[in-house]
């Protein structure tokens, strides 16, 4: 895999063009990945995405270790057959999984105990385990297993995590290189951590940068901080990352997310946010969120955005029926919204690319910080 630009401004933390060059085709940066946890989408379909525009997808190796288990996965075709999707994949390696599950898991230097999601037993997953997994199952990126501190502002764990993220990083570029590094057809991405400590994020990116990975990802973000010190924690990141590598921001976001870090120069993004606000019942637009349990829409005849040119709107089906199907826990309305809202999402970084090449990045920054900075995103 290898990473070129397009256009950016010669700095460190500014928008930038870019393409990542990936055994199973290219991809427009900035990008946004549709999360697929054990394969699926929740809510479209997979032969929508295309269409819809995504380029990229991610899956998740601790999920899909934990059910239906990588020979199975094997043995159904392998991981881009069991998506239905021929495009590029990026694997998160299972180290968000054992932070959102910290009350049923424990982190030692040698990796982490974790309860097993199927039957619920505790297993090892360690930086090797980590790695074997996904060298099986083959993405064309590979995400380090790192250590994702619980609070990003105690700054005695977060320390604990930047050195136990950095000896893992050692660990597995270590397996990685044993296994032909970039001529395995995979990439390797490091993660940097370090919360919301801005010579911790220095300590953990110079570090990571010295082991010379294919890419670099920013995690430890949107637990909790707040957009303010999340996009601090960004900045202090992308400042000391390679300018000629792709930078990834995991977990991220909504559309104010995802336009102030193209700010500060990142390339790359996944997130739940879309199809699980839609499944509660927000609807993205220009003009901000509205969420249509409001009693307003209960008998509003609109589509859910009229003008909106994606599936769900297209089927014309109103407002006012999709609250009803909403509250009565119908299928249809969560997976049409979830498709919507992604769809506006994956629309929203193709015209963030555009206002980058013509220059008019900073007047879309403006819109949508107008539409959604006076709103709270809603608490799912
Ligand atoms: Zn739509």
């Amino acid at each position: 895999m290898s990473f070129r630009f397009l256009h950016h401004q010669g700095v460190a933390d500014g928008p930038r063009l870019g393409t990542l060059v990936t055994p199973h085709g290219e991809v427009s940066t900035p990008t946004f990945m549709p999360v697929a946890t054990r394969g699926m989408v929740r809510g479209p379909w997979p032969d929508r995405l295309r269409p819809m525009g995504v380029e990229m997808m991610l899956a998740n190796s601790f999920h899909l270790a934990a059910r239906p288990g990588v020979e199975t996965v094997q043995k159904l075709g392998g991981l881009h057959k069991i998506m239905a999707w021929d495009g590029p994949v990026l694997m998160d390696s299972g180290g968000f999984q054992a932070f959102s599950l910290a009350a049923i898991s424990k982190v030692t230097d040698d990796g982490v105990k974790i309860a097993h999601p199927v039957h619920g037993a505790m297993v090892d997953w360690t930086p090797k385990v980590a790695f074997d997994v996904q060298a099986a199952l083959a993405p064309d990126v590979a995400m380090l297993l790192d250590e994702c501190p619980a609070d990003p502002r105690d700054r005695i764990s977060v320390a604990l995590a930047v050195r136990r993220t950095l000896l893992w990083a050692r660990m597995q570029r270590d397996m990685h290189e044993a296994r032909g590094g970039a001529s395995s057809g995979q990439a390797q991405f490091g993660i940097v951590q370090g919360g919301v400590f801005e010579d911790l994020r220095g300590e953990c990116a110079r570090g990571l940068v010295a082991m010379d990975f294919d890419g670099y990802a920013i995690g430890g973000v949107s637990v909790g901080e707040g957009h303010e010190a999340m996009m601090d924690g960004v900045r202090h990141s992308t400042q000391l990352l390679p300018v000629d590598k792709a930078r990834y921001l995991m977990g991220v976001g909504t559309p104010l997310d995802l336009v102030e870090s193209v700010a500060r120069g990142i390339d790359m993004f996944d997130c739940v946010y879309p199809t699980r606000s839609g499944r509660f019942g927000t609807v993205l637009t220009d003009e901000g969120p509205y969420h249509l349990h409001n009693a307003k829409f209960a008998a509003d005849p609109r589509p859910l955005v009229p003008g909106c040119d994606c599936d769900a709107c297209l089927t014309g089906v109103p407002r006012g029926i999709l609250r009803a199907g909403l509250k009565s826990h119908e299928f249809l309305p969560p997976s049409l919204l979830a498709h919507h809202n992604l769809h506006y999402l994956i629309h929203l970084m193709k015209r963030i690319r555009l206002a980058i090449a013509d220059g008019s990045f900073e007047e879309l920054r403006a819109a949508i910080n107008f539409a959604y900075r006076r709103v709270e995103p809603p608490q799912l």
